[in-house]
């Protein structure tokens, strides 16, 4: 209704509810200024959280920003930033509703995002039962097998390492699905952010229910498939571990007609902890347990 240009930003809440996330991203732990463009950073930062919102089944509206930056960092990095903020924001419909900007030894970007559940409960972590299926939609192993490559310095010379490459810079969240989700009648439901096995395991704890699931089911996308070829690595570790892709997880009742874009991938038993091929992911996860 207000946007910036006053003290404080006036917006509306159609619903009388608002779903409200916030991440905090720091230059050196989660992008490098090197391997990202701002206008790359821009789009992530503003992704994260609004794939929050639409984890929980909501709308994102708008998102404020805060930003610590260095006295020497050069104004185009800065325009690309929020340039990134907007065109991420637009891919939703929301709007960048304010910010601040101080002074500070690196580049530090604190996103809130405010979203609007349209009418819908929330969809939490702790409703999945034991019957439900486990699905999943959007993109997993894309940023994991991106950064793999990065980091090993090896050339990004065909079009399948570029797409890994580009979506360690930017992910591709799928947005849409959250609120879909909420009204196919969700569950449980969250973003993948830290990793498949890990972030259902948090559905796992907080429903007290466990989550087996069938890696065959997974698909190995080709970007993340050339990678792995390129790097002699297994791509199934990083679709199963690789974060911030923002793939939605959700649990369904079985009767649940799920569209095409959601692909079943495991059950959901009485129990506690995640299973793949049976056996439980420890601590150490994937790897260790392969
Ligand atoms: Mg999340």
């Amino acid at each position: 209704m207000l946007g910036p240009g006053d003290d404080a930003a006036v917006l509306s809440a159609p619903d009388g509810r608002v779903v409200v996330s916030t991440d905090v991203l720091i230059e050196g732990r989660h992008f490098r200024r090197d391997w990202s463009s701002g206008y790359d950073v821009g789009r992530k930062a503003a992704a994260q959280n609004l794939s929050d919102v639409a984890a929980m089944g909501a709308t994102p509206t708008s998102i404020v920003v805060g930003l610590g930056i260095p006295a020497d960092l050069p104004l185009t990095w800065l325009d690309e930033l929020t340039d990134g903020f907007v065109d991420e924001c637009a891919t939703v419909g929301a709007s960048v509703a304010g910010g601040d900007v101080t002074r500070c030894d690196l580049v530090v970007i604190g996103v809130t995002a405010l979203g609007d559940l349209g009418g819908r409960a929330p969809v939490t972590r702790s409703g999945a039962r034991p019957g439900h299926v486990v699905a999943v939609t959007g993109r997993l192993g894309y940023a994991a097998a991106g950064w793999a490559l990065l980091e090993a310095g090896v050339p990004v010379d065909s079009p399948a390492l570029r797409e890994a490459v580009a979506g360690h810079r930017r992910p591709c969240p799928p947005y849409a699905m959250g609120p879909l989700a909420a009204e196919l009648g969700a569950s449980a439901m969250l973003d993948v952010s830290d990793g498949f096995l890990q972030d259902v395991g948090h559905i796992a704890e907080a429903a007290g229910v466990r989550v087996e699931l069938d890696p065959r089911a997974f698909t190995v996308a080709e970007p993340v498939a050339a990678a792995a070829k390129e790097l002699g690595a297994d791509p199934l570790e990083w679709v199963l571990s690789g974060g911030e892709d923002h793939a939605l997880a959700a649990t369904f009742p079985p009767d649940v007609r799920l569209p095409a874009s959601w692909q079943v991938v495991g059950r959901v038993v009485e129990g506690e902890g995640v299973l793949v091929y049976g056996r439980e992911i420890g601590r150490r996860g994937w790897d260790h347990f392969r």
